[in-house]
């Protein structure tokens, strides 16, 4: 990890938790969570991010959110804007998670789209590529992550960004990359986003838990991990601030 980037522990909690879940989840990371060298961040859906925006910033967790749409404001029913995430006080927002682009069918055009969106109203994107296991097996990861980082194409590399490498076969499956798979292709992304004029932080993604987030965290190239089922449960995410403090 280059020694000015700080290692993230982001969680994504999809379509999880309830409002007493989550002041639960608060007072269960205890007064201090996050040390000094590793920054934390929590997505929770849509309808929590007021409540916890003051809770969170007590504790120096910073707020994401999972998604957003394409315009600042207007008739799109059910949609979430990039104003809505910056008064909510949203630092991150996730976009091409591979749920969205798989479920939503959102494409690269719309992910850039929300991309200069986000940027414009002062939001980080954490940028999701990832492959799906067809594409690992048949030799086709590398095409597939520089189709998907090609949405950076002309952006201005001082932008603050953030990229996820997340196995789409890993996601919520139980099944992690090998350390040399993660090793590979987070130097594949990293000499990528070089190309493309960026040097932003890559996260890995995809069932990193309390037993596996110290071989992973110690891969090179790896700069945090972006979390789903073991961000649920403040015992789990805690022990992942734990691991990634004495690993990075
Ligand atoms: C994710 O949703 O980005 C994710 C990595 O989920 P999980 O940790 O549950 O695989």
């Amino acid at each position: 990890m280059a020694s000015s980037t700080r290692c993230l522990i982001a969680g994504n909690w999809k379509m999880n938790g309830t409002l007493q879940e989550s002041l639960d989840f608060v007072q269960a990371l205890g007064e201090n969570p996050a040390p000094e060298h590793v920054e934390v961040a929590i997505m929770p859906p849509f309808t929590l991010l007021h409540p916890l925006a003051s809770p969170f910033r007590e504790k120096g967790v910073r707020l994401g959110a999972q998604n957003m749409y394409c315009e600042t404001s207007g008739a799109f029913t059910a949609s979430i804007s990039p104003v809505m995430l910056r008064d909510a006080g949203c630092h991150y927002v996730i976009l091409g998670h591979s749920e969205r682009r798989d479920i939503q069918h959102e494409s690269n055009a719309l992910i850039r789209k929300k991309m200069d969106l986000a940027w414009e109203y002062a939001l980080e994107p954490i940028l999701c590529i990832g492959e799906h296991l067809e594409e690992r097996e048949s030799g086709s990861t590398n095409a597939v992550l520089k189709e998907q980082l090609a949405v950076l194409a002309g952006v201005d590399g001082g932008v603050p960004l953030t990229v996820a490498y997340e196995p789409v076969w890993a996601i919520g499956t139980g099944k992690v990359a090998t350390p040399e798979q993660v090793r590979e292709t987070h130097a594949f992304v990293h000499e990528e986003l070089k190309r493309l004029g960026h040097d932003c932080r890559v996260l890995y993604g995809g069932s990193v838990n309390p037993a596996n987030a110290a071989d992973i965290l110690a891969c090179e190239g790896v700069e945090g991990a972006l979390v789903g089922g073991a961000s649920l449960k403040a015992d789990s995410f805690t022990q992942l601030i734990e691991i990634a403090a004495k690993v990075a």
